[in-house]
């Protein structure tokens, strides 16, 4: 395992903010994850577990412990039972002939569900690009999500009507309190919108290293989330039915049309996607934000008595547009929720940008914005 000093951190950040590493490691395996967080635990060093950089904000100061990278790598369409991931990457099957039928108890019965086993490590839209190729269901409006494989379940990653806890069987991890390789179920892995176990009661405990999702081949794509139904109706000539590449390509588009597709170049990137969460209020709590600005918000039904506002809106109606700027940290031009580096900020500027936004809409509405990128080093 390979460590290095003072690594700049912000090369790994689609935000391209932060300082540096006091110390860095990548680990392609199994074995190293155990020798590095072994290796900072002996120290008594803060360990940080990076993947894909896509939701992070890092202080200006960097961070002063061991950042680990997780760089394993490999995707496999259901193996062999008992196959070992601890030293070895995982191998690549190439999906004609590999794919196994799920319990057909050895009948000659046509595969649908598939597990797909993919190494934390792996790019994310690299692997639904994969699986709408081998015309498996099931992430299709997930396309364009940056980040890795590893971060999905954490923040059970969602969109457009799709979120990766519909689809996970089974997530392998690197438990630091046990230091022991655990592979918990959908059900251990607590989900509920955009939270797990990972990222609430067991936040900082796991180190993900694969996650097991299980596709449905030959599937239809999802189109339940009613701006992606229009704009696949609007590409497909004569009404045609789209298969489920061209439902991520679509959706890849509209995520390039709102700046949330990692484009190089297009400086609205620079960013770590959106930067509040949406709220969820009381009815009640509704009513009085409709009150305060005489029109009606949009919501969506979010539970018994609860709603969803759109964390956009609020933040428009405060008077915070598309471009708003303070110093060279902006509200992105294309989309009110992400926050943009304009080139050279710093941590403290997009913080005090942020800052005045969710004061803003406190001081508006009544409304408390969560910031949603993880902060790392503050
Ligand atoms: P958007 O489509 O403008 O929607 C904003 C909010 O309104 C979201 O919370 C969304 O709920 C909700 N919403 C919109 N239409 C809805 C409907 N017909 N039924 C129920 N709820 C509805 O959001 P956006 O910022 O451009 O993002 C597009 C999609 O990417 C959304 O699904 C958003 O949640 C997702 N996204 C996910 C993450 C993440 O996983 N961390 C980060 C950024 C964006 P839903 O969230 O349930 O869709």
């Amino acid at each position: 395992m390979l460590l290095e000093e003072n690594k700049p951190l912000a090369p790994f950040t689609t935000f391209g903010i932060g300082g540096r590493a006091r110390w860095f490691a990548q680990a392609a395996t199994e074995d190293e994850i155990v020798e590095a967080t072994a290796w900072a635990r002996e120290r008594g060093l803060e360990l940080f577990v990076l993947g894909g950089g896509s939701n992070l904000l890092v202080a200006d100061a960097g961070f002063d412990g061991l950042v680990l990278k997780v760089g394993l790598r490999g995707i496999a369409v259901a193996p062999d039972e008992g196959q070992d991931y601890r030293s070895s990457r995982i191998p690549e099957v190439h999906p004609s002939g590999a794919k196994a039928p799920i319990n057909s108890g050895g009948m000659d019965v046509r595969a649908e569900a598939l597990t797909y086993q993919a190494a934390a490590g792996e790019d994310w839209d690299g692997f639904v690009e994969r699986v709408v190729n081998d015309n498996c269901a099931g992430v299709e409006c997930l396309a364009g999500i940056p980040g890795t494989v590893g971060g999905t379940p954490v923040q059970n990653v969602g969109a457009y009507g799709q979120e990766v806890a519909s689809v996970i069987q089974r997530v392998r991890a690197f438990d630091l309190r046990q230091r022991a390789f655990v592979e918990l179920s959908a059900a251990e892995c607590g989900f509920s919108y955009r939270r797990s176990r990972f990222n609430s009661v067991d936040r900082g405990r796991y180190i993900v290293t694969r996650v097991d999702y299980c596709l449905t081949e030959g599937g239809a794509p999802t189109l339940g989330y009613p701006e992606l139904r229009r704009a696949v109706q609007e590409s497909q000539p004569q009404g045609r039915e789209a298969n489920l590449a061209e439902v991520a390509a679509v959706v890849r588009s509209v995520r390039q049309s709102k700046g949330m597709l990692l484009v190089e170049g297009d400086p609205d990137c620079r960013s770590a996607g959106s930067f509040f969460k949406n709220p969820v209020v009381a009815e009640a709590d509704l009513r009085r934000i409709a009150e305060r600005i005489e029109k009606e918000p949009p919501s969506f039904p979010a539970g018994p008595g609860m709603v969803k506002v759109p964390a956009a809106w609020l933040i428009e109606q405060a008077g915070f547009g598309k471009g708003y700027t303070l110093g060279r940290a902006a509200v992105s031009s294309r989309h009110t929720l992400a926050l943009v580096n304009f080139g050279g900020a710093t941590a403290v500027e997009i913080l005090a940008l942020a800052d005045q936004i969710a004061a803003g809409v406190e001081a508006r509405f009544g409304v408390s914005l969560e910031m949603e990128p993880v902060m790392v080093g503050f």
